[in-house]
Order: C-alpha cells, then structure tokens, then sequence
C-alpha cells in the first residue's frame, strides 16, 4: 500500500512516510514500520544521515531522485566532499555527521503558510517540504515568504504531525535584518548549485583547508592563528547572525565561545568531529564578503 503513494512535489521522504502511513489504515505507526521491515523512530528535518534513510529510499526504488528532490543531503556534499548521489557510500556511513545541538537556528519543521494553503487545495492534504528544511533558511524557495515553525515545537513527526495539524504558527525569524537577508541569498545560491554544480559544491572545503594552509603551521602557532582569524571573522559577519547560526553566541556570558577555525580545521577528521556544512559554508561566505574569494566560481 505505502508503495502506491508517491511523494508530492518536494515533499520530505519523511512527511511521505508519515502520509503513507495514514492511507495504510494500520492501527499504529509503529505496526505499520513493522509491516514494511521498517524502525525509524528519529524523523527530524534536520536529519540527513542515518541507516532508515537508506530503508526507505529501497522502499521506493529511485534514490537519485529522492535525495535531489525530496531531502536535504545535497547541501551535505559541501561537508562531506563527496557527491551524495553516489550510490557509494551511503548515506548511513555519515551517520555521525549530524551536529544539530551547536546552532542557534531552530532545527523543529518549518512550513510556509502559503504552501499549506496551495498544497490542501491541489492535492487535499498539506505536507513538509524538503526545501524548507535546509539548516538556517528562513524564507520559501517558492513564495519567497518567511517560513513559520510550530509554537509547540514539531522536532520529531514519528509523532504523526503533518502542517494542517499544526494549532499555532509563528514566525522562525520575527525580524529579518540585512545580515540575515544577505547570509539566505549566499544559502540559496549554494543550493542551486548543490544542484546544478555538484561538482563545484565538493570542493568547498578542499579550497577552504588550502587557503589557510594551517597544517604548515607548528601546533602552538596554529591555535593563535584561528584566535586571529576567528576575530576578523566575528567583527565581519555581525552579531545578528552569528547568534541565529551558533548557540553559543546567544549566551550571556559567551561560555564555550565559538572557534569556528579551530573546529574546522583541528576536529574535521576525527570521528566526532563537525561536518554540518554550515561551518564551512560561513567561512565560504566570510571569505567572499572580505577577501574578494568566492569558492564559488
Ligand atoms: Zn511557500
């Protein structure tokens, strides 16, 4: 039964899950996964890396289409430094890869008021499209309008919440200042790119690790050098949106203040090490709005 239903246009390989259960009649999601071969329990938006994505893709059978269309992991080939569309490796070999709690952003669902309107009215139903839900965007890829999150946060819909079931809205940046606007632009643009220009997206960070070439630097030196850096970076990206991307700068008192540097530069390979592609995509930025570079072109 799960089979028939297509996902609609855009829409999360989650939120179809959640509707393929609700036309299966099972009597519970769980009992539904059960009959599918299927245990995915953690179904956030932020989500990109982890072995039920894999499942499911199996379960329909078109993977590049899937992945380019109806989840976010193209953005993650910034990171990664590999294509995703590869069918090696999978996904679920970058489970790890999922740093979420660092940032300021929020990571719930986010809809657009306009899809829902739109989506009810072409098809009966609303459901989570996969382009609102690439880290730190705030506004439709279509409408252009801000995107909304559930007041009660939706972070995990194994709790069967598509938008129509959503009481109350509000807005995920309440008041968008031209820092915000430009850093969406720069956001926007890369993801075009991841996809019409994959190859182009993987060498992001290669570029990046060669212009500061730190590894040439000895150890004690190297921890200086991204203190400097990490100060120019600060003073050129802005207090606004250094708190909307990291928790940290959200703080009082600043503990455990952000290197991005270091964290970019000195954990990359280890096991726990970041790869969210935010941290490279803002240093990307940073060294086109101040350098003149643009890793992009
Ligand atoms: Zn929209």
């Amino acid at each position: 039964m799960f089979l028939n239903i297509q996902p609609l246009p855009n829409e999360h390989v989650f939120s179809w899950f959640v509707r393929g259960y609700f036309r299966s009649g099972s009597a519970s999601f769980t009992n539904f996964q059960k009959q599918i071969n299927l245990s995915a329990k953690k179904l956030y938006a932020n989500q990109v890396f982890g072995s039920h994505f894999e499942a499911i893709f199996k379960l329909l059978g078109n993977r590049q289409k899937l992945i380019s269309n109806h989840t976010t992991a193209l953005l993650w080939q910034v990171s990664v430094g590999k294509l995703a569309m590869a069918n090696s490796p999978a996904l679920d070999s970058f489970e790890h890869m999922n740093e979420q709690q660092f940032f300021g952003y929020d990571t719930s669902w986010h809809a657009c008021q306009s899809c829902i309107e739109e989506d009810i009215e072409r098809f009966g139903t609303s459901y989570w499209h996969a382009s609102h839900q690439y880290p730190s965007v705030f506004t439709c890829y279509k409408h252009l309008k801000p995107l909304v999150i559930a007041k009660e946060p939706v972070k995990n819909i194994y709790s069967e919440l598509l938008p129509h079931n959503v009481a109350a809205w509000e807005y995920v940046v309440p008041e968008v200042k031209q820092e915000l606007e430009d850093w969406q632009s720069y956001l926007k643009e890369v993801i075009n790119l991841c996809h019409n220009n994959p190859e182009l997206i993987t060498q992001i960070k290669p570029q990046i690790v060669k212009y500061f070439n730190v590894s040439k630097l000895k150890s004690k030196e190297q921890k200086l050098y991204c203190e400097r850096l990490n100060i120019e970076f600060e003073q050129a990206i802005g207090n606004q949106l250094l708190q909307y991307l990291f928790r940290d700068y959200g703080r009082e008192n600043l503990r455990g203040k952000t290197n991005v540097f270091s964290i970019l530069f000195f954990s990359q390979y280890k096991s726990n090490g970041v790869r969210n592609p935010i941290y490279w995509l803002v240093v990307a930025y940073w060294l086109k709005i101040t350098k003149q570079l643009d890793v992009l072109s």
